[in-house]
């Protein structure tokens, strides 16, 4: 028995995650699953959108995870998401992006993996006016934090079979921080001979990856240029309702889909479940569940393949319901 901690979240969040439950219970997998919520639905009991027990339960089970939360006006966050990921320090923010048959995509054969440093950069925060008509934001990089998440990036390329890295920047710009995030990235890879590297600018990545999607391997970047390049890829492969994503530090995982809450949508059993679901499969293989996760993912690639069970983001009418369902008749 696995203990993981559930956080629902917000709009579309507890249907998607109870799909999720669903389709990884039908899998044979035992889960004491602890759920602890955040996000707007709690600010009312707790006076915060993030209790303390929520991180408490995270710390203690290793793992979560976790439905879109919606940060709510005047709660002292700018974002919940982004908090949890820097209290519980998970510097590495992982996005595959990988194409199935049958999902909407003129794309084929894309799958790489994007390693988003999730730490500092411009989502440090440190921002103020100067004078009433201008304002700064200030980005930080730093050689502890672009070491760790160009590490990650090789580690996982080496565990995978993965050949090629690609580290994406602006150095030709901004010539001290990401020249920094450059120099460390050709450092790491050094220690790495057998994995190829490369690296591209960020304009340049984004034509390629348009271009030439089934060129890229493993991407690792910082924050910024993750969020944007990330996005990229949820539109190269068919849409945030097949984008999975995981948040990992040294102990901790918590694992998430790329996309919000959805509120245009939620509580009307519309939305697709899979990003979530293929966000519970990386949990499962980082639980060594190895054999579970492949089969939900070949379940999966199986419903989007006969194309009979889609929901409307992909072009279907079925519930969310009925498409896990068709999920679980495949397992
Ligand atoms: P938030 O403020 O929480 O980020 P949002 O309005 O930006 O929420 P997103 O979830 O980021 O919403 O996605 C934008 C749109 O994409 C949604 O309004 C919804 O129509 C669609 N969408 C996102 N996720 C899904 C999903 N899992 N299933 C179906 N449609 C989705
Ligand atoms: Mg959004």
């Amino acid at each position: 028995m696995k203990n993981v901690t559930l956080i629902p979240g917000d709009g579309i969040g507890p249907e998607v995650s109870q799909a999720v439950q669903k389709v990884i219970e039908a899998a044979g997998v035992e889960i004491e699953w602890e759920e602890a919520n955040a996000g707007k639905g709690v600010m009312e009991e707790y006076g915060t959108p993030l209790p303390d027990e929520v991180l408490d339960s995270v710390r203690k089970n290793k793992v979560a995870l976790k439905g879109p939360i919606t940060t709510p006006v005047g709660s002292g966050f700018r974002s919940v998401n982004v908090a949890i990921r820097k209290k519980l320090d998970l510097y590495t923010n992982l996005r595959p992006v990988k194409t199935y048959e049958g999902a909407p995509t003129k794309f084929k054969d894309v799958d790489y993996v994007v390693f988003r440093e999730n730490t500092e950069g411009l989502y440090a925060g440190i921002e103020h006016k100067v004078g009433e008509d201008a304002a700064e934001s200030i980005k930080i990089t730093t050689r502890q934090a672009s070491e760790r998440i160009v590490k990650a990036a090789f580690e996982y390329a080496q565990r995978e079979n993965r050949k090629l890295v690609t580290a994406v920047h602006k150095a030709n710009i901004m010539k001290l921080s990401d020249g920094l995030f450059l120099e460390v990235a050709r450092e790491v890879a050094e220690e790495y001979p057998e994995i190829e590297f490369n690296d591209r600018i960020v304009d340049n990545m984004c034509m390629q990856l348009v271009q030439y999607p089934e060129e890229y391997d493993v991407l690792v970047m910082p924050n910024l240029y993750g969020d944007v390049i990330s996005d990229l890829g949820a539109g190269l492969i068919g849409g945030l309702g097949l984008t999975p994503g995981a948040n990992i530090g040294d102990e901790i995982a918590v694992f998430e889909a790329v996309h919000g809450s959805a509120p245009d949508i939620a509580g009307e059993n519309k939305a697709n479940p899979i990003a979530l679901l293929l966000s519970g499969v990386l949990m499962l293989r980082h639980l060594k569940e190895t054999d579970a996760a492949d089969r939900i993912e070949a379940a999966v690639a199986d419903v989007l393949a006969e194309g009979q069970t889609l929901t409307g983001d992909l072009g279907g009418n079925a519930t969310t319901t009925e498409i896990t369902e068709a999920i679980i008749d495949r397992l």
